[in-house]
């Protein structure tokens, strides 16, 4: 696949991530590579342009993270962010000190609307800072193109060479025009096209998987998840019947879930693939049996998981692929691709296989962010309800009914939960909040009904809102939608008597119950 990308170099910082997503939303591709990546590696990736992120370091100290000159004179265009543009800025014989002004925040940055980066760009415009040390001096060649009250180099270029440096990150979107400024860099001075396009990476991928497959025969582990049902559609449009895709029912999914994932991916199906469903909820309850500690919890699920897997599996033989839905994140914070020190198992069942027979592995989406996972999925036609389907726990409802799970308590979680999802959908609150689901407290409480008396359980309803995921604010719905859910769920899940509304953020909470 030849295509135009930008070389994004990590030194640490904590936004390189979304320099990366950023760069591609403007239709460039870009990859992340560490800092210590060998400089030939980098020539031959044969970037059209490259950026310098971030970092806790101060360049000038013995030991810090750093780069060589050549790097500045291969001939493409280089973005130096913040501490790239510090690095830049002293490697090439430029002055970086400690200020005696620390910015951050949200700050108001002058530029030179006259500089390949800034075209379109207000003269004034709000910018996020983050930094202790400064440019002193630009690097010889270089002039500076803007700066703010206490910062007088933040942004510098040498436009012949092809360098620019920003004190500020343009990745974080609290700078208001940093999509033009990343968009400038990419296409006004690296003189990229925009290649990267759904649609072409889908046709590309359907085209190489075929030529590496082959006819061999290939194995997936289908959750339902998003990245799952999107890798198991991209391969069955490349291999046909020669993909067998195995899906294990735990009896932990959301009410009717396991018939929806049969229903698109069955014989009835839109795809041309082999399909074996596992209904193994009988099994995973009675291991569950007993256990009430939520790391023992998902420890259970996890290995019985990998073992009915191993099972089918061994069924149908040796197979030359094994599919895993990795996805760019995954390589990225278990440290292949950049500099993070977050070290994270990629695996989206809990861990390989051991007895599985395989060849190789196959990883259609490693290359992908996750809202590209998604727009590939409809790039093939996935029903939309999958393709933006939530955030689902691997270990499902286990980790949404507090202590023993049994099937009397995962039938009350789906029937309140499924009420829930109704209830919030009909009010338009579905595409307001980014998770809301029931879960089932271990709290049984006293309850009056038809004047009898009851002591039965209490069903949490949660709604989060919230950006990353990394933390959340409980979400405000009105009473109304909440009394409605309230009467629906008590009146037709049987041994469900209070319906209680979690106010809690995270932090202090998590937005799962266990
Ligand atoms: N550590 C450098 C400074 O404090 C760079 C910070 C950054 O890249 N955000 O200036």
């Amino acid at each position: 696949m030849i295509r135009e990308m930008v070389a994004v170099i990590d030194f640490g910082g904590q936004y390189n991530q979304l320099i990366a997503r950023r760069v591609r939303e403007c239709n460039v591709y870009c990859e992340i590579h560490s800092y210590k990546t060998d400089i030939e590696e980098i020539r031959k990736l044969n970037p059209k342009g490259i950026i310098l992120t971030g970092g806790p370091n101060s360049c000038y100290e013995e030991g810090a993270p750093t780069c060589g000159a050549e790097l500045f004179s291969l001939g493409v265009p280089v973005l130096g962010i913040c501490y790239g543009a510090q690095l830049m800025t002293h490697v090439l014989g430029g002055k970086v000190d400690k200020a005696d002004f620390r910015e951050y925040g949200r700050i108001e940055v002058s530029v030179d609307t006259a500089s390949p980066l800034f075209s379109g760009v207000n003269e004034k415009t709000i910018c996020w800072m983050s930094h202790n040390d400064y440019i002193a001096e630009p690097a010889p060649g270089f002039s500076i193109s803007a700066h703010t009250e206490h910062c007088p180099v933040a942004a510098a270029e040498n436009r012949e060479a092809g360098l620019y440096a920003v004190q500020f990150h343009p990745e974080v979107l609290h700078t208001q025009e940093g999509r033009t400024m990343l968009r400038n860099f990419a296409y006004g001075v690296c003189g990229c096209s925009g290649d990267w396009k759904m649609d072409s990476f889908v046709e590309e991928s359907i085209r190489t998987i075929r030529e590496k497959v082959g006819d061999g025969k290939v194995l997936c582990a289908l959750s339902g998840g998003v990245d799952s049902s999107v890798a198991a559609v991209l391969l069955s449009k490349a291999v046909g019947k020669n993909l067998t895709c195995v899906f294990v029912d735990h009896g932990l999914l959301r009410k009717n879930e396991g018939d929806e994932v049969e229903a698109v991916f069955g014989p009835s199906g839109d795809y041309d693939l082999h399909f074996i469903r596992v209904n193994a909820q009988e099994r995973f309850y009675s291991r569950l049996r007993g256990a009430t500690e939520p790391e023992e919890k998902r420890k259970i699920i996890g290995e019985e998981f990998i073992r009915v897997f191993e099972e089918e599996a061994k069924k149908i033989g040796a197979v030359d692929f094994l599919v895993q839905g990795t996805i760019y994140p995954d390589v990225v914070e278990s440290g292949v691709g950049g500099e993070s020190t977050v070290i994270k198992s990629h695996h989206n069942v809990g861990g390989l296989p051991d007895y599985v027979d395989f060849k190789e592995i196959i990883e259609p989406l490693r290359m992908l962010f996750k809202d590209e996972v998604r727009e590939a999925g409809l790039e093939l036609g996935l029903p939309p309800h999958l393709v933006f389907r939530q955030p689902f726990p691997g270990p499902g409802l286990g980790v949404r009914i507090v202590g023993e799970v049994t099937a009397e308590k995962v039938r009350m979680v789906q029937d309140a939960d499924a009420i829930w999802r109704e209830e919030l959908a009909a009010a338009g609150w579905d595409k307001k909040v980014n998770q809301y689901f029931a879960a089932l407290t271990n709290m049984r409480s006293v309850g009056v009904m038809g004047d009898e008396r009851t002591y039965d359980y209490a069903v949490a309803l949660r709604a989060v809102t919230t950006t990353d995921f990394m933390t959340a604010e409980s979400a405000e719905i009105p009473w109304e939608v909440i009394g409605r859910a309230t009467n629906r769920i008590v009146n037709e899940v049987e041994h469900v008597n209070r319906v209680l509304y979690d106010c809690t953020g995270k932090p202090p909470a998590t937005i799962e119950f266990e």
